[in-house]
């Protein structure tokens, strides 16, 4: 039975690139079961207002999906005991950096941003750090950042690979993004470990989503093998543009659902403008 998802952050209204991926998951999973979940575990760009709106906006498309919605929120401690495995087995250490640190020590080491996010490949400065010397600053700053030791990582679990529907069978490149954070000092988790684990718990068979995610799943492909989970089939669908071509994001204030909905359009009328 297929099992598929949509997850979205409610750091926004929905637009109607989320309403076509919404319908992919949907449509993708009607000999099975489609579930909706709310990603919602940084409590200072994700407000409740905008998830109660995901889910009319949702329902008003014509969307079902069992009961109870898992928010993430209120599973932090799940996220909590994955962590602890993965620390347990040496794989994270406490990176103590600041963006500025990280950008003096990348361009010392010439490193370039990654394409994808933007961000620099962190440098690795806290990894070398000595077991009393992490102690002293975790003592100092009272909590860190968490980063993920993608090397040694790679060496417990060995080659990994992963089949997208669209791009067929794909080599993990863990190392793309260098070693990611899992944990922040200001939010105990991060979207990588909490997507992976719920998927996971979800028994979600098959993860659908916009193709910005596609080098994320590198990464949440690694934390499957570290954490014992199965791995979903994957379809990263492309990204959704308004008729003027431009990709529809929530950044570039792109028109909204309740907007939309607001001028008189009807479910159908937009289900069939971006093709269902
Ligand atoms: N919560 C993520 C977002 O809104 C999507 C997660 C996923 O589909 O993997 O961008």
């Amino acid at each position: 039975m297929t099992v598929t998802r949509f997850a979205p952050s409610p750091t926004g209204f929905l637009h109607p690139g989320h309403a076509y991926s919404a319908l992919f998951a949907y449509d993708a999973a009607k000999d099975g079961a489609f579930l909706l979940r709310i990603e919602d575990i940084d409590p200072v760009r994700c407000k409740p207002e905008f998830a109660s709106a995901i889910i009319e906006d949702l329902r008003w498309l014509g969307l079902r999906w069992p009961e109870p919605v898992r928010v993430q929120s209120q599973h932090m401690e799940d996220y909590a005991a994955a962590l602890d495995i993965l620390r347990g087995r040496g794989l994270l250490y406490p990176c103590f950096c600041t963006r500025r640190d990280i950008e003096r020590d990348a361009a010392n080491a010439a490193a370039a941003p990654h394409a994808e996010d933007g961000n620099f490949i962190y440098p690795g400065t806290c990894r070398h750090l000595s077991a009393s010397e992490r102690a002293e600053k975790l003592a100092q700053h009272g909590a860190a950042n968490w980063r993920l030791d993608i090397a040694a990582a790679m060496k417990q679990t060995g080659a990994l690979s992963w089949h997208d529907r669209a791009k067929g069978q794909i080599a993990a490149q863990p190392d793309l993004f260098g070693d990611v954070v899992l944990a922040r000092k200001d939010v105990p988790a991060s979207y990588h470990l909490c997507v992976t684990m719920d998927d996971h718990l979800q028994g979600v068979t098959l993860v659908t989503r916009g193709e910005d995610l596609f080098a994320s799943t590198h990464i949440h492909r690694l934390l499957q093998a570290l954490l014992d989970y199965e791995t979903p089939d994957y379809h990263h669908h492309a990204l959704q543009t308004d008729p003027s071509g431009r990709r529809y994001a929530k950044r570039d204030k792109s028109v909204t659902l309740q907007t939309l909905r607001a001028e008189g359009k009807t479910p159908e009328e937009i289900r069939r403008e971006i093709g269902y």
